[in-house]
């Protein structure tokens, strides 16, 4: 039933394939994004905003559906090039069942494919035509590269919307475009808005962590007298010291859920929560962005769970006008980057 774009239609009867191949529940449930690797992530987030009306959430729901972020058949994103490695391939087009039959043609070779039928290729799972069309260097090294995370991810983009000068006024029918499916359309936009807030932080935001740490994505996690979890859970050992990702004002408090808490009023215009503390840091009022204002600890309602520091960013927040928390798990991903050693513990509060 495909209409539009060759290479969309193909990915209609392919991304079923790939992610049944995954099995076993490897695909990341809805409502999570336990599965982004960081690398992705950054891909997807270059892409937010390529014209109007493109949220880079649509982008990732996409790379999460076709290939599972680049992690299809084992591959993994080299963090330097952010080439899949080993090259994602989807089915031969060979005509089998459920699949179009599309002949290799001039394309044998291309970027690894042998033939004798077209296979959709990369994390995003472009036909070659498609990608040909659409292609972005994103990342500047001279070759637009399907096989690569942030070329693949910015000429889906690129697709989408029709170009740097298109919009997207209606996403759903954006997806379709790229895959004329209403099943798969539902699945993305499902996805899409699993993932929450896109949080802008600065290059000079510092992870709130000040050592080996690990979390995953548990936004909207069930907790405890039904509430959702509205932050991310950071697992360090006890005594880890806890510092300000930005300059602000540190207040001390505790609370019975949060036990030890820290309160930081950022000079970004940011509210930053942090709760669980062994102890607080030895210095309260305005701080510099890196100073220590606590240390992991298991106090609250964490009493008897694996050390954590439960983190929340409320953009815009002041004093007197509370705003809603965003999933910070985005800005942490990235600032922790370097001294993040695993994806986490679940059990968190
Ligand atoms: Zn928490």
């Amino acid at each position: 039933m495909c209409i539009a774009g060759v290479v969309l239609c193909l990915l209609a009867t392919i991304a079923v394939p790939l992610l049944a191949i995954m099995g076993g529940g490897a695909a990341p449930p809805v409502g999570a994004w336990a599965g982004i690797p960081s690398r992705a992530l950054t891909a997807y987030r270059e892409t937010d905003g390529w014209c109007d009306g493109l949220r880079w959430q649509l982008v990732a729901a996409i790379g999460q559906v076709e290939s599972g972020h680049g992690t299809f058949g084992g591959a993994t994103i080299d963090q330097e090039t952010g080439e899949a490695m080993p090259w994602i391939f989807g089915p031969p087009l060979d005509g089998s069942p459920g699949v179009q039959s599309i002949p290799i043609g001039s394309w044998l070779g291309w970027w690894g494919l042998a033939g004798p039928w077209q296979q959709a290729v990369g994390p995003m799972q472009f036909l070659p035509s498609t990608f040909d069309a659409w292609a972005v260097d994103a990342d500047e090294d001279g070759t637009s590269n399907p096989h690569d995370i942030d070329d693949a991810a910015a000429s889906a983009a690129n697709y989408l919307c029709g170009g740097t000068e298109g919009a997207i006024d209606d996403e759903r029918a954006a997806v379709l475009r790229y895959n004329n499916s209403a099943s798969y359309a539902d699945e993305v936009l499902l996805i899409a808005d699993s993932f929450g807030e896109f949080v802008v932080v600065g290059d000079g935001w510092l992870c709130p962590i000040a050592g080996p740490v690990s979390f995953i994505d548990s936004w909207g996690a069930p907790r405890s007298g039904g509430r959702s979890h509205k932050g991310v859970d950071m697992f360090a050992a006890r005594g880890t010291p806890v510092v300000a990702p930005v300059a602000g004002t540190v207040e001390h408090r505790s609370n019975s859920l949060g036990g030890l808490s820290f309160h930081l009023w950022g000079d970004d215009g940011t509210y930053y929560y942090g709760a669980h503390l062994d102890a607080y840091g030895p210095i309260a009022g305005w701080v510099d962005a890196g100073t220590v204002v606590g240390y992991v600890g298991d106090t609250g309602n964490a009493r008897g769970t694996s050390p954590h520091l439960h983190f929340e960013i409320h953009p815009g927040r002041v004093r007197d006008e509370p705003s809603a928390a965003v999933n910070p798990t985005p800005a942490v991903a990235d600032a922790c980057a370097a001294n993040r050693i695993g994806v986490g513990l679940s059990g968190g509060t």
